[in-house]
C-alpha cells in the first residue's frame, strides 16, 4: 500500500526547496495558549451547538472543557487566531487543532461522529490563519495535519498481569488514522505530521493509513515524523533508541523525522544528536519549554528555550525547528530569530529528492 509512484504535492516540492535554503520553523503550543483563555464547559460546546462544516450537529452526554480539539468546532475564531500570532512569530508551518481527533481520542468524550468535521474544520482553520499572515507579511504557511498518538498502545499490554493484551490492534488504528488523514487533506492539508510517537507500532498504523488516504486523492503529500522520549535512558515508551526508531519508520521515505515534547530541550539534545547522525532526510526538532514545574506549568523563558535550540543549530543538527508543551508565540519569535544565523543541517541524502 505504500506507493512512491504517486505524484507528490506541489506543497512537497515547496517545502524541500524550502528546507534546503534555511532552518524552517514550526508553531508552538495550541494547548499552552488555550489554557490561557480560561474557557468554560459553555464555552467548549458553544452552549451545547456542536456542528461541524456542513451543519451536521454533534451530540454527547460527556462534559467536554478540555477537549481542546473540539474548539476547532465551537470556538474557531480562538484557535484561528492563535495560530495566526503563532504564524506572525515566524513560524512556517502551522499545526492544525486535531491532535486527538480520532474515533479513539475522542470515545473519551462521546464525540467518535465528530471525528470526520473536527479533521475537515481543523485544517480549514489553520489554512484561513495561513492566507491571514501570508496576506500581512507575503510569506507562505504551510499546515501541517497534527496526528497524535492516541491514548492506547499497539505495542504493549496495559495489564500488568496480562502481557499479551492489546487495548488497540494496528488495524484499529489504521483505520481510526485514516478516518482522520481523509479529513485533514480534505480541509487542505499541506502535509500530515504524525507526532509525539511513544509506540512506533501506533506510527506505523499511521503511515499505512497516510499512503491510503493519498492513495485516494491522487497525490502524495510530506510526512514529517516525530518521536517522543520519556526517559533518561533515550528511549521511547516502546522500548526503541533514537536509532532504531528511524529504521522503524525510513521505509515512508519521511519529508522529516524528528523529536518532540518529553523532557526539554537539555535533555532532547543527545537523542538529536543520535537521530540526525543517522537519518537520511531532514530532521526536525521542537522541545517542550523545559520540565514542568510542581502545578504542570513550564518556566522556561523563550530566551532560555531559543538558546537550547540554537544550540542545535549551531551543531548543524536541525532543518526544522519550533516547540511543543509551555511554547508561546514569543518562544517561537526567539527561536526564529536565533536559528536564523546558522545553515540548515546538510543531508546525508535526500531520502524523497
Ligand atoms: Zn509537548
Amino acid at each position: 500500500m505504500i506507493n512512491f509512484s504517486l505524484p507528490i504535492s506541489e506543497s512537497y516540492e515547496a517545502l524541500q526547496a524550502a528546507a534546503r535554503e534555511r532552518i524552517l520553523i514550526l508553531d508552538g503550543a495550541m494547548g499552552t495558549m488555550i489554557q490561557t483563555l480560561n474557557m468554560t464547559e459553555e464555552d467548549f460546546t458553544a452552549k451545547g451547538h456542536i456542528h461541524g462544516p456542513g451543519c451536521r450537529h454533534h451530540h454527547s452526554d460527556h462534559p467536554q472543557k478540555g477537549n481542546n480539539d473540539l474548539l476547532v468546532l465551537t470556538q474557531p475564531q480562538a484557535v484561528e487566531d492563535i495560530q495566526l500570532e503563532f504564524a506572525l512569530a515566524g513560524a512556517d508551518i502551522l499545526e492544525t487543532n486535531t491532535f486527538s481527533s480520532t474515533t479513539i481520542a475522542q470515545a473519551d468524550y462521546g464525540l467518535e461522529d465528530a471525528v470526520h468535521d473536527l479533521n475537515v474544520a481543523g485544517a480549514q482553520g489553520a489554512r484561513r490563519a495561513a492566507e491571514r499572515a501570508q496576506a500581512i507579511d507575503g510569506k507562505r504557511r504551510y499546515v501541517a495535519g497534527a496526528v497524535g498518538p492516541t491514548n492506547r498502545t499497539a505495542s504493549i499490554s496495559p495489564d500488568v498481569n496480562d502481557p499479551g493484551y492489546r487495548a488497540v490492534t494496528f488495524d484499529d488504528l489504521r483505520i481510526a488514522y485514516g478516518q482522520q488523514i481523509d479529513g485533514l487533506i480534505e480541509g487542505g492539508a499541506d502535509l500530515i505530521l504524525i507526532e509525539t510517537i511513544f509506540d512506533t507500532l501506533n506510527a506505523k498504523a499511521a503511515i499505512f493509513a497516510a499512503f491510503e488516504s493519498f492513495a485516494k486523492v491522487g497525490r502524495r503529500l510530506p510526512i514529517m515524523i516525530s518521536g517522543t522520549i520519556t526517559d533518561a535512558s533515550g528511549r521511547m515508551l516502546s522500548g526503541q533508541t533514537p536509532t532504531a526508531f528511524w529504521h522503524s519508520v525510513r521505509h515512508a521515505r519521511p519529508f522529516t523525522v524528528g523529536l518532540n515534547c518529553a523532557l526539554g530541550a537539555d535533555a532532547m539534545r543527545p537523542h538529536l544528536t543520535e537521530l540526525a547522525g543517522v537519518a537520511d532526510t531532514f530532521v526536525c526538532a521542537y522541545p517542550n519549554a523545559g520540565l514542568p514545574n510542581a502545578f504542570g506549568a513550564y518556566d522556561e523563558t523563550p530566551d532560555q528555550t531559543a538558546a537550547l535550540v540554537e544550540v542545535f543549530a549551531k551543531e548543524g543538527l536541525i532543518n526544522v525547528a519550533g516547540g511543543c508543551c509551555g511554547t508561546t508565540p514569543d518562544h517561537i519569535r526567539a527561536i526564529a530569530e536565533r536559528v536564523a544565523a546558522h545553515p540548515p543541517r546538510k543531508l546525508k541524502e535526500l531520502a524523497d529528492a
